[in-house]
């Protein structure tokens, strides 16, 4: 499921490969994915306009529209965003797809359909109506400014990780890593974490999540090319902890099943 290192991954994929270039069609295959806003209104937007700018906030993304207002991308459980050398060859799954003026494609893909592709006017206005906080790698976001996000909240740690509201681009899978790297209970209640724990679990959460970007999440099988150390490859039935070798523990919060090391998190 896309996170905030795989979002990233898919502005910079946008940033490389369609800024600036004039769409010469939009073809929506599927427009369920644009729940009720109309296709043909989509397409008249779009149709012969360029994206000039691209921003992410928390997993959701954003293209500026040179004749004003913004695409905007969310990637549910199986979304992503791949690219088209030519349009006889979009990837499993295309929902929306722009072609650009004898310049390759970007293809919206979702498998699942969970997720939206849509159109605002202000990205700001967007982000206070659905109440994000701000972005786990914002960096304008110190320890305080994390520390009084957090402490809103009087639940066991990992759910508070995964709150859009508090804290903007973290799942199921990257809270679980951050725990594992801070060695902390993802059961514990938040406003139990001693001074050190919350520290460190601010210090893990940037560091998990620039490393995973730094290699190369978003595309296929990031799992199996995760950074040495890493508990993603490790987040199966009978997966082992990789630092200490114990079986990983599977526990449930918010219908969400997590990973942790009893020995590394006594949990
Ligand atoms: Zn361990």
């Amino acid at each position: 499921m896309p996170e905030l290192p795989d979002v990233e991954g898919f502005k910079r994929l946008l940033a490389r490969n369609a800024l600036r270039k004039t769409i010469d069609q939009v073809i929506v295959s599927d427009a369920r994915i644009l729940g009720k806003l109309p296709a043909r209104t989509f397409i008249a937007r779009l149709r012969g306009a360029r994206f000039t700018a691209v921003r992410r906030h928390g997993k959701h993304l954003f293209a500026a529209i040179d004749r004003g207002g913004w695409l905007t991308l969310h990637f549910g459980m199986t979304g992503a965003l791949q690219t088209a050398r030519n349009r006889e060859t979009a990837p499993p799954f295309t929902r929306v797809r722009f072609d650009f003026v004898h310049d390759g494609s970007l293809a919206y893909t979702n498998k699942r359909m969970i997720g939206r592709v849509g159109l605002v006017e202000d990205v700001d206005d967007f982000l206070a109506e659905e109440a994000l906080g701000p972005d786990a790698l914002d960096p304008h976001l110190d320890f305080d400014g994390f520390r009084a996000a957090v402490l809103t909240r009087k639940r066991d740690v990992k759910s508070v990780l995964m709150d859009q509201q508090v804290i903007a681009g973290i799942g199921n899978i990257y809270s679980d890593d951050i725990l594992f790297q801070a060695r902390i209970d993802p059961t514990k209640r938040i406003d139990r974490l001693s001074p050190d724990e919350l520290k460190r679990l601010f210090q893990k959460m940037r560091e998990v999540l620039k490393v995973a970007i730094a290699h190369g999440a978003g595309a296929e099988q990031f799992a199996e090319r995760a950074p040495k150390g890493s508990l993603l490859p490790s987040r199966h039935k009978g997966g082992l902890c990789p630092r200490c070798r114990s079986p990983l523990r599977v526990f449930k919060v918010g219908g969400r099943t997590g990973y942790c090391c009893p020995t590394c998190q006594a949990c």
